[in-house]
């Protein structure tokens, strides 16, 4: 992009977040999107704002530079400054905020049901389904499922625009959609169960339910395995049928309600499943146990340690963890005392992650802008912070426990907990599921024991189970860096 002066500058939003940088401290920022059917979003300092087709934003915050990026191809906007404007530079480098999908994606498929009206559908249960306008991907609207009594649940109905063979070889279906805090609660959902009917009486019909559990706020996307019957149950009917009803039923958790903003629902979508093995906290047991049988297979891991217990038994030292990475392993950011960061200031931010990737990176370590928030705990103040200060990803504790990751909301990654209390059958239903639906699974562990003492230890020969298994399948095994890469470009 070229370099420009003046008081405004039109330009075309992409999906990679462009960055304009001002040459001095800049207030009064006025955005208007151009386009007459994409969003675009702009990020300037803590703020995060997405606009409308022709909507146009006066942001009041002091910054030096802004991010515009757009979910579908692109849009042009304009932004204007009232004074002092001398130059306007556009760095074309990639930037962090994107939030496209991986390039392992290979296809995202084609839509079957948009969420595009309310009234399409029959709807029953204790709750509502309503338009919604503010969070919405594609089209120009999404709907929002409101669960209004404990535990109860929405049922929504309709017609397929056209009846369709859904399951076809190798492609899956794929929905986005945006989980709403409810009270304090990360998420309040138990779950979704989608049904395909044959016929309209749904006699002849095929159903699967998807856990909503630990989801994090924000945007989801999922991809569901179909072609092995790994989750569908056919009731009279086989994956070969032409379907022509769709009923959703969502039902919040025990004791709470809930809310979530469908926005898109795609069949044909097509992924390369890879695979993340991780470690939190740098135990001396993954030098010792994990990492030699690890590196005979020719598996990298990924690391998250943090300055204060780096060298305090019975975490590892520098030297170790030096070591361990140059045998292709990815040393990243466990935050420098091991702090939780929900709740808590910029100061905290700036000291606990940002001055902490400096330290990290200082001793030779490879991976400090990827991020592990100890106890997977953050809020959306975090996420803004890790996107100002050009983190590259931040890991959660949650997951979908029982499907892989498609990444959407690049500081909130979603995980597969693997705890001690699961057994190896189990463990491998998991990896089946990433494997069978071309997402990402991200395999968290902390410590390796043959005598676990709680569920942070995972018994020795349940892990060896585990990598033999990714082992004897040719699991794409990579790090966290090497999948941020992929998906977001190198950055310069
Ligand atoms: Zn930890």
């Amino acid at each position: 992009m070229p370099l420009l002066s003046g008081t405004s500058y039109t330009g075309t939003a992409s999906k990679i977040a462009n960055k304009y940088w001002f040459d001095r401290v800049q207030t009064g920022l006025t955005v208007k999107n151009n386009d007459s059917v994409n969003k675009i979003t702009v990020y300037v300092a803590d703020n995060e704002r997405t606009l409308a087709p022709g909507e146009t934003f006066v942001f009041d915050e002091e910054f030096e530079y802004f991010h515009v990026k757009t979910k579908n191809k692109t849009a042009s906007f304009t932004a204007t400054v009232a004074t002092n404007l001398t130059s306007l530079q556009a760095d074309n480098a990639q930037q962090n905020y994107s939030r496209k999908l991986l390039p392992s994606v290979l296809d995202e498929g084609k839509i079957i049901e948009g969420f595009e009206n309310a009234a399409d559908w029959t709807v029953t249960g204790t709750g509502t389904v309503t338009a919604n306008t503010a969070q919405f991907q594609e089209g120009s609207q999404a709907l929002k499922v409101n669960v209004t009594t404990n535990a109860g649940s929405v049922v929504m109905e309709k017609s397929l625009t056209s009846p369709r063979n859904l399951f076809f070889a190798n492609r899956r279906l794929f929905l986005r959609f945006y989980v709403h805090q409810y009270a304090n609660a990360i998420t309040s959902l138990a779950s979704l169960k989608i049904e395909f009917a044959v016929d309209t009486a749904w006699v002849y019909y095929c159903h699967t339910t998807i856990s909503l559990k630990n989801l994090h706020k924000g945007w989801n996307c999922i991809a569901l395995p179909i072609n092995r019957e790994l989750t569908w149950t056919f009731v009279s009917s086989a994956w070969t049928d032409t379907f022509q009803k769709i009923r959703l039923t969502i039902t919040a958790d025990t004791g709470v309600q809930g809310a979530i903003t469908l926005d898109s629902l795609k069949m044909g979508f097509k992924g390369v499943p890879k695979f993340v093995v991780m470690f939190d906290d740098g135990h001396k047991s993954v030098r010792d146990i994990a990492f030699p049988y690890m590196a005979a297979k020719n598996i990298p891991g990924t690391f998250y340690v943090s300055q204060d217990r780096i060298g305090v038994d019975p975490y590892l030292g520098t030297d170790d963890l030096l070591r361990i990475q140059s045998f292709g392993w990815t040393i990243a950011n466990h935050t420098k005392g091991h702090t939780a960061m929900s709740g808590t200031d910029s100061a905290t931010f700036l000291a606990q992650i940002k001055d902490h990737a400096t330290w990290l990176s200082a001793q030779g370590f490879n991976g400090s802008k990827h991020v592990a928030y100890p106890g997977g705990s953050h809020d959306d103040n975090t996420v803004l912070r890790m996107a100002k200060y050009n983190m590259y990803t931040g890991r959660s504790t949650q997951g979908y426990n029982n499907l892989g990751t498609i990444a959407d909301e690049q500081y909130r990654l979603n995980i597969i907990y693997m705890t001690n209390n699961f057994d190896l059958t189990t463990l491998k239903y998991y990896l089946d599921l990433v494997r069978d639906s071309g997402t990402t699974g991200f395999l968290v562990f902390h410590r390796i024991s043959d005598t676990p003492a709680d569920n942070y230890d995972i018994l020795t020969s349940k892990f060896y189970g585990v990598i033999d298994y990714l082992d004897n399948n040719n699991c794409d095994c990579i790090t966290i860096d090497d999948w941020y890469k992929g998906n977001y470009g190198e950055m310069q």
